[in-house]
């Protein structure tokens, strides 16, 4: 027999979280799937977030966790979502266990898809060894413990003369390393050197650390241009093919596109969080959209 649930929230991150815990204090009978990949995880520190600044991230999604499993409605899986299908007004969602957890198939009469992004970086075989302590991709989040630093920007992007602008707030020595590039336009480049943001175009061979974390960007030549920490402007990716028989509408990157309360162009779907256009953001506003989703399932359902 397959269980029946009025809500299958898909995934644990701050967004289904905060999905979660207002659907099942709306007495929405309530199941959280959840990979437990969060993109988060290179990190040890989570910032920005009230009253949880300086929070590890696998702390924070498992006070979520505990939160929501205390409401008889609820209930948390570890399982990875691998089909979803209309089945007459509701959904079929078809899930793979994760450690040790049972596969799963079940019904829903709505769908609260919060399954995050993936990232892929430029390939430089150092940045796994450093990511999430001295090299990060979310500026506001992590740019405040390395303020005053020799400080590298990393990426191949259109946008990253945009984030140069931005990273200059916390340091007046930063070199953008467009990786052999042509992110940055020769106009940006002389606006970012009035500031005394230097563009170093050469190709990025590898960037180079000691226990201490990151020491420096080497380049195609061997050459060593001395850096402390680093940003990198990843590439993201949605991984949403579990939706493709849904026909979701998405933005030109793939994102899902949502209204502001996390309904998709799909009745009885809605989004929230990094996998909804514009993309990632922060564990604020993943949460926040999260509530706000929960309160759009209320009122469509009155
Ligand atoms: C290294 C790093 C550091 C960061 N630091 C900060 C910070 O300090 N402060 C801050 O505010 N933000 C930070 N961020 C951004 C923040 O982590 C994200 O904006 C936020 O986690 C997005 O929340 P989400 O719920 O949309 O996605 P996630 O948190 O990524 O959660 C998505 C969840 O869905 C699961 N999932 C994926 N596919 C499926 C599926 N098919 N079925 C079921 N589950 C699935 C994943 O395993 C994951 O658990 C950081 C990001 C990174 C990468």
């Amino acid at each position: 027999m397959t269980d029946r649930y009025d809500v299958v929230v898909l995934g644990a991150g701050p967004a289904g979280l905060g999905a979660a815990l207002n659907l099942v204090r709306a007495r929405f009978r309530t199941l959280v799937l959840d990979a437990n990949r969060p993109r988060n995880a290179a990190t040890l520190h989570s910032h920005g977030y009230p009253t949880r600044d300086g929070i590890s991230p696998l702390e924070l999604r498992k006070l979520g966790r505990e939160e929501i499993e205390r409401y008889p409605e609820a209930e948390v899986q570890n399982g990875k979502a691998t089909r979803v299908r209309r089945d007459g007004d509701g959904f079929v969602v078809e899930a793979s266990g994760v450690r040790g957890a049972p596969d799963r198939v079940v019904t829903a009469d709505v769908v609260a898809v919060c399954t995050g992004l993936l990232e892929e970086f430029p390939q430089l075989p150092g940045i796994r060894a450093f990511y999430g302590t001295s090299l990060h991709s979310c500026i506001l989040c992590d740019a405040y413990e390395h303020a005053g630093q020799p400080i590298a920007l990393i990426g191949e992007t259109v946008d990253l003369a945009d984030e140069a602008r931005l990273l200059s707030r916390w340091t007046d020595d930063l070199i953008v390393f467009t990786n052999g590039s042509a992110a940055v336009t020769r106009d940006e480049e002389a606006r970012l050197a009035e500031r005394g943001i230097r563009v170093e175009r050469r190709p990025v061979r590898d960037v180079t650390g000691d226990r201490d974390g990151l020491t420096g960007v080497l380049l195609v030549d061997d050459e060593l241009v001395p850096r402390r920490a680093g940003f990198l402007r990843p590439a993201y990716r949605p991984a949403l093919d579990y939706l493709a028989e849904l026909e979701l509408a998405v933005d030109a990157d793939g994102l899902l596109v949502a209204d502001a309360d996390g309904r998709t162009s799909a009745p009885g779907v809605y989004a929230a969080g990094d996998s909804v256009a514009p993309g990632p953001q922060q564990l604020i506003v993943a949460a926040g959209a999260g509530a706000r989703l929960a309160a759009a399932v209320l009122r469509d359902r009155a």
